[in-house]
């Protein structure tokens, strides 16, 4: 199969990086022609976590791997141990500077408005406000999170805290993860799903209890501080807006409304496109899951919005009553019918009974 001409990124973000390293992976370096258009030279850093295989197209730009996940709520903890799979961090930094070693992009900076009639395929990271569906619930995840360094060793480095709920609940869902680097290092990152950003030192009060009460020290310094805001949505954006142009990364829709959850189905999304350009010679957008994926996270935003006090229940219970396989293939939009049945037994039925006659 003889490669495109080029392929050309319109915005040059975590999406276009990633689609690029998968491009090459799949259809090789020979003839393969990059271009990325990005209206800013400065690569906003963030931190990005994914579970799954440790075999991708992105793998080696990972920064730290965790093969234990731990969930909070109440008076409890668990730890799940992730078997095959590892929960790894990358940085957009990383993964650009993985780019930046395999592959010849030529960077551009200014607006990106639409395809150069001379590229024959153009990757879409820029939102052009187009819906395939509109939004019925529009939240919002947004974190404050702190890189510390204790004077004693706190931490395990093999277990992540994906989600603890043991701090205040008072104004949205709120729970704190946990990523360690050393026994005396981690991010601890408040996050919150609620209809507004909140001040600072709602965030910061949380950290501090979370610090003194769970982790159970007093003794550390900020190193570092990360914020970030991630839209919660049911909105499905069009992903084709002409012939071989197609939109990427979260203007693709490929941020899961219920996690904020995009790099690892950035990175599916780019496989199965690269592959059925192989065998069908056609650059199109890969269909979406199935419409009861949708279904599903419409149910839980609305639980988030109207009824947020049972959300750390219903996470904690997923988590505590099915195995850690499962429920990421369920996250993933990768179960069967069947598996979902199974899943949605295991939980409290009935904020999710009340969120089908709700809208
Ligand atoms: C702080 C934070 C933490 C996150 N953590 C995780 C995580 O742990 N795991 C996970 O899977 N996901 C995470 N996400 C979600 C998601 O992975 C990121 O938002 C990711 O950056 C999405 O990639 P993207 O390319 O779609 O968007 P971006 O990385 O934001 O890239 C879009 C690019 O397009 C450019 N652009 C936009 N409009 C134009 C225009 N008109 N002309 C030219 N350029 C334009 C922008 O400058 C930008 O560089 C996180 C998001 C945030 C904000």
């Amino acid at each position: 199969m003889k490669h495109p001409t080029s392929l050309h990124f319109l915005g040059a973000g975590v999406a276009a990086h990633i689609y690029a390293l998968v491009a090459r992976d799949v259809l090789g370096p020979d003839g393969l022609r990059m271009t990325m258009l990005d209206k800013s030279h400065d690569v906003p850093d963030r931190t990005l976590c994914v579970w799954g295989s440790s075999s991708s197209a992105i793998s080696a730009a990972a920064v730290a791997q965790w093969k234990h996940v731990r969930m909070g709520h109440g008076q409890r903890s668990i730890d799940l141990d992730l078997g095959s799979m590892v929960y790894s961090q990358y940085t957009a930094a990383s993964i650009r500077a993985l780019a930046d070693e395999r592959l010849d992009v030529s960077r551009e900076v200014g607006e990106a408005t639409g395809p150069r009639a001379q590229e024959s395929v153009s990757l879409d990271s820029c939102d052009r406000g187009s819906d395939r569906f509109p939004a019925t619930v529009s939240l919002l995840q947004h974190f404050r999170g702190w890189r510390i360094r204790t004077t004693e060793p706190m931490f395990d480095i093999d277990v992540a805290t994906m989600m603890d709920f043991r701090v205040d609940q008072s104004h949205g869902v709120c729970f704190v993860y946990v990523l360690p680097y050393a026994n005396n290092e981690a991010l601890v990152e408040c996050t919150v799903f609620s209809a507004s950003v909140w001040d600072a030192e709602q965030y910061e009060m949380r950290l501090k209890d979370y610090i003194a009460n769970i982790i159970g020290t007093s003794g550390y310094q900020i190193i570092a501080t990360e914020v970030g805001v991630i839209p919660m949505t049911d909105r499905v954006p069009q992903r084709l807006h002409g012939p071989s142009w197609i939109a990427i990364g979260t203007a693709g829709g490929l941020t899961k409304p219920t996690t904020g959850y995009t790099v690892a189905r950035c990175v599916r999304d780019a496989e199965r496109m690269m592959i059925a350009y192989q065998r069908t010679g056609v650059f199109t957008a890969p269909a979406p899951p199935p419409g009861r994926f949708r279904w599903y996270d419409q149910l839980l935003l609305r639980i988030i919005r109207d009824e947020p006090h049972e959300v750390p229940k219903i996470l904690f219970t997923l988590f505590s009553r099915n195995p850690i396989e499962k429920i990421f293939r369920f996250l993933d939009e990768g179960t069967s019918l069947a598996d979902e049945v199974t899943i949605f037994w295991s939980l409290p039925w009935r904020p999710f009974l009340r969120a089908i006659i709700r809208r």
